[in-house]
């Protein structure tokens, strides 16, 4: 049976398959590299490098999976949290093209993953962004066309008969379908990763946080009982790390998200609510996303909070958001309801580079992670084998600092998202 008290409580964590647990690190040890933090981003590092043939250790301080690889909805989406038109500004059109072209490989990384270390994880293909207003749906047809015409992506248009003979919610305008992109149980696809990463040499050690490091020739991070000196160090510790890199933090703001999963409804009860199975996220900024799970619960996704505290009255928000999507499910409660954070940087762009020749790190993922940390881990990978070409296309993307420190950055942030929730409200 799985160690279920390793992992915080949802439904995830009351799903997840028998997984091996790992030792505390104890003692000096020496490895090619070592990586800090067994989420998606660390464990896709880990594995393609002990494929290649480097001995890897991998300090995490709680459990494999217990950030937000192990807590999130699961939707496993093309592109990067910032959007295309973002990254043509940042880096131009050429590269904000390979970039699109790279985070299509992390959608595809998934499914090959699974294939090849055979992953029970619930894969299901489809995913639909739709339309709660006029201009969303002009926003979609824009997209539609841009991908279509200038990065080679073609996406389904579907207007509101056609969403509703899948989605029956009078809620939604139209959709802009993905046939590629779709949905998995994320904590057991990590634990997936990090058996297979196991089974290709890697060591991981829980319950072995990272205190400090040296940096050097060869650095050194020291957990309580132990440190680990490596060649090169991977930092792939996201919002939960702190005081490890303070000019990493300062790019990132923690932000607080929420998702519910609802009893099991019954097959045909779900299957009513999303015919085809794919998941689905709306436009709005402070967005709902939701998508049924293997065993026909409803999982619906959205909130924000911008303290360690759960916004007031969570539940009741929450469910009235699910009831606005699905007036047929009111009665039902959430079973599970659960947060995690996410690593927002400024301008929702990745940030991925070096710090020092043999430091790695990427981060900023901004709520848009599952598909990009695999292609995080494979390029940061690449760069310590010497093919540093595609992580110095992400290292030139310009970052600012969130200004004034943690204590002016969450008033900052909750003023620019009260500005966004009204134009959700209002337009
Ligand atoms: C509620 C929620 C819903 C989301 N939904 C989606 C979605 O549907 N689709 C999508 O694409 N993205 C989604 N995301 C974002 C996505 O989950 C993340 O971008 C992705 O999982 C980040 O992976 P990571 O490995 O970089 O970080 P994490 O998974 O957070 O892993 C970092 C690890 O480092 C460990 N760590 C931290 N500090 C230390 C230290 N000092 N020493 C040792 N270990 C340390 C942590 O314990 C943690 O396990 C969601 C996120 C949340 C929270």
């Amino acid at each position: 049976m799985p160690d279920k008290s390793q992992q915080p409580a949802s439904w995830y964590a009351a799903s997840a398959h028998a997984a091996a647990a790992h030792p505390r690190l104890q003692g000096a040890q020496q490895a090619d590299v070592c990586v800090l933090g067994a989420g998606l981003t660390g464990l896709n590092a880990a594995l393609e490098l002990a494929e290649a043939g480097y001995k890897v250790i991998v300090l995490e301080s709680e459990s494999v999976g217990w950030g937000a690889s192990g807590r999130n909805g699961g939707q496993v989406i093309f592109g990067f949290g910032c959007g295309e038109s973002k990254l043509q500004s940042l880096v131009g059109e050429a590269d904000a093209r390979r970039l699109f072209d790279w985070s299509v490989e992390g959608v595809r990384m998934i499914r090959e993953r699974i294939a090849k270390h055979e992953i029970a994880c619930d894969w299901r293909a489809g995913h639909a962004h739709v339309a709660i207003r006029p201009r969303h749906v002009t926003e979609l047809k824009h997209w539609q066309h841009e991908l279509g015409e200038h990065y080679g992506y073609p996406l389904q248009w579907w207007d509101r008969e056609q969403l509703q003979s899948t989605l029956p919610s009078e809620r939604y305008l139209g959709a802009l379908y993905d046939a590629n992109s779709g949905h998995v149980h994320p904590l057991n696809y990590t634990l997936g990763l990090a058996r297979a990463a196991g089974a290709a040499g890697v060591h991981i050690f829980e319950g072995s946080k990272v205190l400090r490091m040296e940096h050097g020739t060869r650095p050194v991070l020291h957990t309580q009982h132990g440190s680990v000196q490596c060649d090169f160090a991977v930092l792939a510790g996201n919002a939960l790390v702190k005081g490890i890199a303070p000019q990493l933090d300062r790019k990132i703001m923690p932000v607080g998200t929420y998702i519910g999963a609802t009893p099991a409804l019954g097959a045909e009860r779900a299957h009513a609510l999303i015919t085809n199975d794919m998941a689905v996220a709306d436009m709005n900024w402070a967005l709902d996303y939701f998508r049924l799970s293997a065993d026909h619960r409803l999982l619906f996704g959205g909130r924000a909070s911008y303290s360690n505290l759960p916004p007031p009255n969570l539940r009741g928000v929450m469910r009235t958001r699910m009831h606005a999507v699905f007036p047929q499910l009111k009665g039902i409660d959430f079973e599970y309801l659960w947060g995690g954070v996410i690593d927002i940087s400024r301008n929702r762009a990745p940030h991925w580079g070096r710090l020092r020749d043999n430091v790695y790190f990427a981060q900023g993922f901004s709520g848009h992670g599952v598909a990009a940390t695999g292609l995080a881990g494979r390029v940061i990978s690449e760069a310590i084998r010497g093919q540093a070409e595609r992580l110095d296309v992400f290292a030139r993307i310009h970052h600012r600092d969130f200004p004034g420190g943690r204590a002016l950055r969450t008033p900052l942030l909750v003023a620019a998202m009260a500005w966004f929730k009204l134009r959700d409200a209002l337009w």
